[in-house]
């Protein structure tokens, strides 16, 4: 199967590497059901006695480490992290922390991990980048999870003492697409090894690794009749014959971050360097980014949590108009959501590496929705922290310090944060991954009704099940008490935990209504679809609030410190936010909006391009003039 690859070929790659069951406990998977399991965020996870107490001393001199040795400005004027950084965080131990003791790593848990990404979040996103592209998605967790003994015992120990490694998925053209993946393994004649052949694009350490993650074609294998497309993941030592680093990338932020072009030529890769087994790459791929998408949630708390800092100075000093700007009501505004969101942030990536800690917990969506919540609230705080600064905002750190004024880089954060929202799975195609699990249970019920293929018996047999089912499935997504005095043991926050039970269940009937009125075409309705799923993220958001506001009163009496305070605010505007996206669910413009992309795309709108210097890079296709307004 070489020929272009067809909507229908990305969808089935997709899900051959999709999870298909559920086992073990999920909040989110039941929100989308209609069950607000508030047992599972209250009491609140707490982080395990004996792993925080070994996490304690290397934390601790993890902070003392990038108080005195890493500059943020200088690594990023310079696009180096000087080799005495990477040194110092070796000898620390920071290239190895959840792998195992016995290979001579830290052994720590994903919640000490977590602390650690904060920590060097809140001083440079290319230390980030690199510390995390090495354990989040490079070489260590696939090893842990998927790993051989000899693999194991292999690589670990070099992985901890800090020999770099990267991940290498993408293409020029496999993004958030993997299908129309081109690299190649090949297996030789005695099947003892495969000859590896292709380039990844933007392989972040890739520059300098030692070990890499590959992802390659390996042969198709025929399944139900059908030619199926198989993905094989690879430990590959960069040393080895024919691995090349084409070029080093530049960004417009993090720039530091070693990130390549990598070429393959003819490499030659012994078959016990295959990462779990043959054809199942993207799985794993998807599984080790479960827990790896839980580094960008935590980095960006630490952004969060540097924005208030500088905001909380900067709009008490600064005097304009007689009055500190902060105390000005819009600035307000915008100081109040920023405590607010971050809060809440913190309570999500908590939350999330604490119970991706528990062997009997199903992280993969709570994983999904930190990627995409928190990445997309720190963005918001970085561009309110921006406009709050003013002109200075704008300005770099170096010239800022160069006019004899404090070196506050927010012009340096907004451009190393922004690629958050696009990497280890862009916002776009994590709500595509919440909503697919949030219809699963429905598709396995009544799938087949909607399958064009299925065959009229399978369908008859379907619609009778989807009966029996639904007879007792919706009219129970509109009978249950959310009201008072139920959760009366949140005191203040009660009335927010009450509307997350009635709301899971209007979710719930909702994503129902959804597929009647759209059938199979929902699919096609990502408008609808991401609100859905920005409810339930609203709601997770909201459960997770209220269970840590909840802790921290437990923990320290009275409000928790103000604790519930920032969960009272935050949750009274995500609920704001969900009528919202409820209000709109079926009554939007999407249609229209999508008919005008269309024209768009057509070229009918060009006349709108028109008064603009020619480009000096000639188009790619020649373009005919455009036509003008009105003469169309
Ligand atoms: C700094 C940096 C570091 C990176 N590090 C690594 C790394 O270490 N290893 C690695 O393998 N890759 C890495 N990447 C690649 C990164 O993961 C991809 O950029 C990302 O997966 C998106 O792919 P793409 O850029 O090709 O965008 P595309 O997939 O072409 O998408 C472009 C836009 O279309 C949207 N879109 C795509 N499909 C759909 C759809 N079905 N519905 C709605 N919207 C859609 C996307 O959300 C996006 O907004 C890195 C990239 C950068 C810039």
């Amino acid at each position: 199967m070489d020929g272009p690859v067809t909507e229908r070929d990305a969808r089935e790659v997709a899900e051959a590497a999709r999870e298909s069951e559920w086992r073990r406990e999920s909040f989110v998977r039941d929100l989308f059901d209609g069950k607000a399991r508030l047992d599972l965020v209250d009491p609140y996870p707490q982080p395990d006695a004996e792993d925080e107490a070994r996490a304690r001393p290397f934390l601790e001199a993890l902070e003392a480490f990038l108080h005195s040795e890493v500059d943020g400005d200088e690594i990023d004027r310079t696009g180096k992290v000087p080799p005495r950084v990477v040194d110092g965080l070796r000898k620390l131990g920071a290239f190895g922390i959840k792998i195992p003791r016995e290979y001579g790593g830290l052994g720590l848990s994903q919640h000490s991990y977590t602390k650690a990404v904060r920590l060097v979040s809140s001083v440079d996103g290319s230390v980030t980048a690199l510390l995390s592209a090495h354990q989040s998605i490079g070489v260590p967790q696939p090893l842990k999870l998927f790993g051989s003994e000899e693999q194991k015992k292999r690589y670990f120990p070099r992985l901890a003492r800090g020999a770099i490694s990267a991940f290498a998925l993408t293409e020029k053209g496999v993004g958030s697409d993997p299908a129309a993946m081109e690299t190649t393994a090949v297996p030789t004649e005695d099947g003892q090894a495969f000859i590896l052949n292709g380039e990844k694009l933007w392989c972040t350490n890739g520059t300098v690794a030692e070990l890499l993650v590959v992802m390659a074609r390996t042969p198709s294998r025929v399944v139900g009749g059908r030619e199926r497309r198989q993905i094989t993941a690879f430990i590959v030592e960069t040393d080895w014959p024919g691995v090349e680093v084409v070029r080093r990338c530049e960004f417009m932020g993090l720039k530091a971050i070693e990130n390549g072009v990598i070429r393959f030529h003819d490499v030659r890769v012994p078959r016990e360097n295959i990462l779990w087994k043959e054809g199942a790459g993207l799985k794993l791929a998807l599984i080790t980014l479960n827990t790896g998408r839980l580094t960008l949630p935590a980095s960006s708390v630490a952004v969060g949590k540097r924005c208030l800092q500088i905001v909380r100075r900067w709009a008490s000093e600064r005097m304009q108009w007689g009055a500190p700007i902060g105390r000005h009501d819009a600035v307000a505004q915008m100081i109040g959501t920023m405590a607010a969101s971050t809060f809440a942030m913190e309570a999500i990536s908590e939350l999330c590496s604490l119970l991706a800690d528990r062997p009997d917990y199903d992280i993969r969506l709570e994983a999904a929705i930190a990627k995409l919540y928190n990445s997309e609230a720190g963005w918001r705080i970085v561009d309110d922290t921006v406009q709050i600064r003013g002109g200075r905002g704008y300005e770099t750190a170096r010239s800022l310090a160069a006019r004899g004024e404090p070196a506050v880089p927010v012009e340096r954060i907004m451009r190393d944060f922004r690629i958050n929202l696009i990497f280890e799975g862009s916002s776009e195609i994590m709500h595509l991954f919440i909503a697919r699990e949030a219809v699963d249970r429905h598709l396995k019920v009544a799938g087949e009704l909607a399958d064009p293929h299925a065959p009229l018996s399978r369908k008859a047999a379907a619609a009778l099940r989807a009966a029996l089912f639904y007879a007792t499935w919706y009219p129970a997504r509109w009978l249950g008490w959310g009201h008072w005095p139920r959760y009366s043991s949140f005191g203040p926050l009660a009335r927010h935990v009450r509307y997350l039970d009635r709301a899971s269940r209007r979710l719930a009937r909702s994503l129902f209504h959804a597929m009647v009125r759209f059938g199979p075409g929902l699919e096609k309705r990502q408008a609808v679809l991401f609100r859905l799923v920005d409810i339930g993220a609203e709601l997770f958001a909201m459960a997770a609030a209220c269970g840590r506001a909840q802790m921290l009163r437990r923990a320290s009496g009275a409000d928790g410190g103000g604790a519930t305070e920032m969960a009272d605010l935050f949750c009274r505007q995500a609920r704001r936010r969900i009528e919202e996206s409820f209000a709109s669910l079926f009554h939007n413009d999407d249609a229209y909006t999508h008919r005008v992309a269309d024209q768009v795309l057509d070229g009918a709108h060009r006349w709108l391009e028109q008064g603009l210097v020619r480009e000096r890079l000639p188009p790619a296709v020649e373009e005919p003039a455009p036509v003008e307004a009105g003469r169309r």
